[in-house]
């Protein structure tokens, strides 16, 4: 197939820009790099497979050739506001790519006939009232948040890619993604596993925001990928949850860190970052293990172990 992956820089998008191009696909990427790094991808330099496109995804999209599968993964995701590349200093923008970028990718899908994903995102429940949250759930949202920019620009993006599946019948597929981590995410993106891991590398105490017993389920890259493709090849509309239903809180999360990576200069407490972090997060991923037959496989530990060498270099540790 030729896939068009949006966002193929980013964190998400250059895993899935490898993943196709070595199960022989041919790529397509496109991202302007406003929180995507050149890095990510600079390995495919040369790939005749692979072929790259600096764009704006809010601006019309137009591709050379044909194009079978669109994979929309562009968007500003991470809600630290202390982080340049998080959602809360790049508002228009998170709303845009959510919004227009969606628009355009599903007018491309249209044209060409291509399937069509949306990365979407447990974001998309807000601070749940039901746990742990199904997709049948339609989440608590504020639209005026702190956090509106990005939940209703996925929240938008889901509608209309529905739209588009019912009035058009555009072969369309939604994945809810939950928190994820691995090699290539940004180190300064705020998150909490790119913030503690760096701290822990560098011998620090780990930021724990508020008092650390806010819920998180973390899921490494890999499996992520591989749900994602399964369902890229399934014949599900629905959305799909997407994560690792192993739920923690956020100081056993930091401790675990600490134990992996030797670190002996504990945690320090800080204020939460923002009266809207959701309080518990934990993807119920039977509508995933139904369909595709899919659950991850990677426990935390090992996990972390596969991404450290990464943080080592870009901290040049090693
Ligand atoms: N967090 C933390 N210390 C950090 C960064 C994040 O305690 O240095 C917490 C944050 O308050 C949140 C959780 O970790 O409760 C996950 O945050 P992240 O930014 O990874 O994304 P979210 O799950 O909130 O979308």
């Amino acid at each position: 197939m030729r896939i068009l992956i949006t966002g193929a820089a980013g964190f998400l998008g250059s895993h899935l820009c490898d993943r196709l191009l070595g199960e022989g696909h041919e790529v397509i990427g496109m991202d302007n790099f406003i929180t995507g790094s050149p890095d990510n991808i600079a390995h495919l330099a040369g790939n005749e497979k692979f072929t790259f496109y600096r764009r704006d995804v809010s601006n019309y999209i137009f591709v050379p050739g044909r194009v079978d599968a669109i994979l929309h993964f562009a968007s500003p995701a991470s809600p630290n506001p202390l982080s340049k590349s998080g959602y809360f200093n790049l508002p228009i923008q998170t709303m845009k790519a959510g919004a227009l970028g969606t628009h355009n990718c599903l007018g491309l899908a249209r044209a060409q006939n291509a399937k069509f994903m949306l990365a979407s995102t447990s974001e998309i429940y807000g601070d749940p009232e039901v746990h742990p949250q199904v997709e049948t759930y339609p989440g608590n949202v504020d639209p005026i948040g702190t956090r509106a920019v990005y939940d209703e620009a996925k929240r938008f993006a889901e509608s209309l890619t529905m739209a588009y599946h019912r009035f058009h019948n555009v072969d369309t597929r939604i994945v809810r993604i939950f928190n994820t981590y691995g090699p290539r995410m940004d180190l300064e993106d705020g998150r909490a596993l790119p913030n503690l891991l760096k701290q822990a590398l560098l011998r620090l105490p780990l930021t724990v925001y508020g008092d650390g017993s806010q819920t998180r389920s973390f899921c490494y890259v890999d499996d992520l990928i591989d749900g994602i493709i399964a369902l890229m090849f399934s014949d599900e509309h629905l959305p799909v949850n997407m994560g690792n239903p192993l739920e923690m809180t956020i100081l056993q999360f930091a401790e675990t860190i600490n134990r992996i990576t030797g670190n002996q200069a504990g945690l320090t407490f800080v204020d939460a970052r923002s009266a809207r972090d959701p309080q518990r997060r934990q993807p119920d991923i039977t509508r995933a293990r139904k369909i595709l037959n899919w659950e991850p496989r990677i426990d935390l530990d090992q996990g972390i172990h596969r991404t450290i060498p990464f943080f080592r270099k870009k901290l040049g540790l090693s």
